[in-house]
């Protein structure tokens, strides 16, 4: 029998009644004649509820303990989504990530899983049953309980579809699928029917907060089919698949903004070999996580260096860097918290000319002044000033017609 496995997010098992909702829709699953192995997130906004609880006993919890506490959310919905179904007459059994054996790394709060027995869920699935399993948590090899960091419940979703050698594996969510853009920000965002594992990845790191990047990583490594798609509907949503021909024909798949961006310049760096791969060495020794390096020759004695963090990171990259300032004899240190980055993602940019003159057209016509530029074979990101991140994104949202599907947009 093909197994499928449901992930359901946070809005979508909010409250009993909703548990209820999802918990027919498992049932409808099964009657089609699958197995179901749902996986869930904390109910609601609880994740963000329980990280206050713990920085108002103390600001600086250790990561352990934040594990130990954030992994309760999930492990509430999964017992209450077996009991849902037991209700509705359907066998079902809840497991936590250490009961089916979901082991990561010790990186408390960004752990990353590194095994996963399928063995426990097959014994109940073949029993009849509807396996609940709480997502976003495993635990370590000395048993201690690790989460899989902010949005990590899709990523625990694509990786037990992998082991149990799913059908499917569907993310249940409060959108109809994947769009051009964040429909939050830009409303009029159309709906993909199908995107590229690579084209996810790129727009899951640059802001798509709608998967977690490490799911969609998972899924193209081990061949998931993962099909995003609305909770509260039976509307088709979006598949997130390998690449396919006419994929190339689509300039541009989506726009994104990321606000919770800084930026650092090392001004006047010695141009000498090795100064790049010490600072790096540094950054990486923080466990900083280093996002569009540019790199320029200024003279034959100096050059710049800059790069972006996420915000959170930001101490920790500016206490790095400034350790080993004098090393590289570096002039100055320059710091911008209140960058934005927009970009635009597509694998057909490979075959397309004239991308990155529109999307500085653009900017432009919206007065928006670009800061750098940073490119891939498959994406071009502006930063721009924080506050004219949204006016920058529905600028480039209407340039490259975002609000219409693929094949209405003016061919280029
Ligand atoms: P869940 O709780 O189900 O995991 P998330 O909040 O993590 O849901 O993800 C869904 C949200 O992702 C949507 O409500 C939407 O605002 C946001 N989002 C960001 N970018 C996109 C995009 N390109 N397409 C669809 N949704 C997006
Ligand atoms: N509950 C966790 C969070 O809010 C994990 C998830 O929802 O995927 O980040
Ligand atoms: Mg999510």
């Amino acid at each position: 029998m093909p197994i499928i496995v449901q992930k359901f997010g946070g809005t979508s098992v909010a409250d009993a009644e909703k548990i209820r909702r999802a918990a027919e829709r498992v049932i409808r699953t099964v009657k089609q004649g699958s197995q179901v192995v749902v996986v869930a997130s904390a109910r609601g906004k609880q994740t963000d509820a329980l990280i206050a609880d713990a920085l108002e006993l103390n600001p600086n919890p250790p990561m352990r303990e934040m594990d130990q506490l954030l992994s309760t959310g999930e492990q509430q919905t999964v017992s209450l989504f077996a009991m849902a179904l037991e209700a509705l007459g359907q066998e079902a059994i809840s497991f936590t990530g250490g009961q089916i054996r979901m082991v990561t790394s010790s990186d408390f709060t960004k752990a990353r899983i590194r095994s996963i027995d399928a063995g426990r869920i097959h014994r109940q699935l073949d029993q009849g049953r509807v396996v609940t399993v709480a997502g976003f948590q495993g635990v370590d090899e000395g048993e201690n309980i690790t989460t899989l960091g902010r949005g990590g419940s899709d990523t625990s979703a694509v990786a037990l579809a992998a082991a149990l050698g799913a059908e499917e594996c569907e993310i249940l969510t409060d959108v109809d699928g994947i769009h051009t853009a964040d429909p939050r920000l830009f409303p009029d965002a159309a709906k993909l029917k199908q995107i590229s594992y690579d084209e996810m990845l790129e727009l899951a790191s640059l802001g798509a907060s709608v998967m977690h990047i490490r799911a969609v990583g998972f899924g193209k490594k081990y061949d998931v089919k993962i099909h995003v798609r609305n909770s509260a509907t039976d509307m088709e949503g979006t598949i997130i698949t390998h690449e396919v021909p006419q994929m190339e024909g689509v300039v541009v798949a989506g726009a994104t903004v990321q606000k919770d961006m800084a930026k650092l310049s090392l001004i006047g760096v010695d141009n000498v070999p090795g100064n790049a791969a010490k600072i790096f060495a540094h950054l990486a020794g923080a466990k900083v996580i280093v996002h569009d390096i540019i790199q320029t020759e200024v003279s034959p004695q100096k050059a710049n260096l800059s790069f972006m963090v996420v915000i959170s990171d930001l101490a920790a990259a500016k206490e790095a860097t400034e350790q080993i300032k004098a090393e590289l004899n570096c002039q100055d240190i320059f710091v911008r918290e209140d960058v934005a980055l927009v970009s635009v993602v597509g694998v057909g940019m490979r075959t397309h000319y004239g991308v990155a003159e529109k999307m500085f057209t653009a900017l432009a016509k919206a007065q928006v002044n670009i800061d750098s530029i940073t490119t891939s074979e498959i994406r071009i990101s502006c930063a721009v000033d924080e506050d004219e991140a949204e006016k920058a994104l529905q600028a480039v949202c209407v340039a490259f017609e975002l609000d219409k599907p693929a094949e209405l947009r003016a061919k280029v």
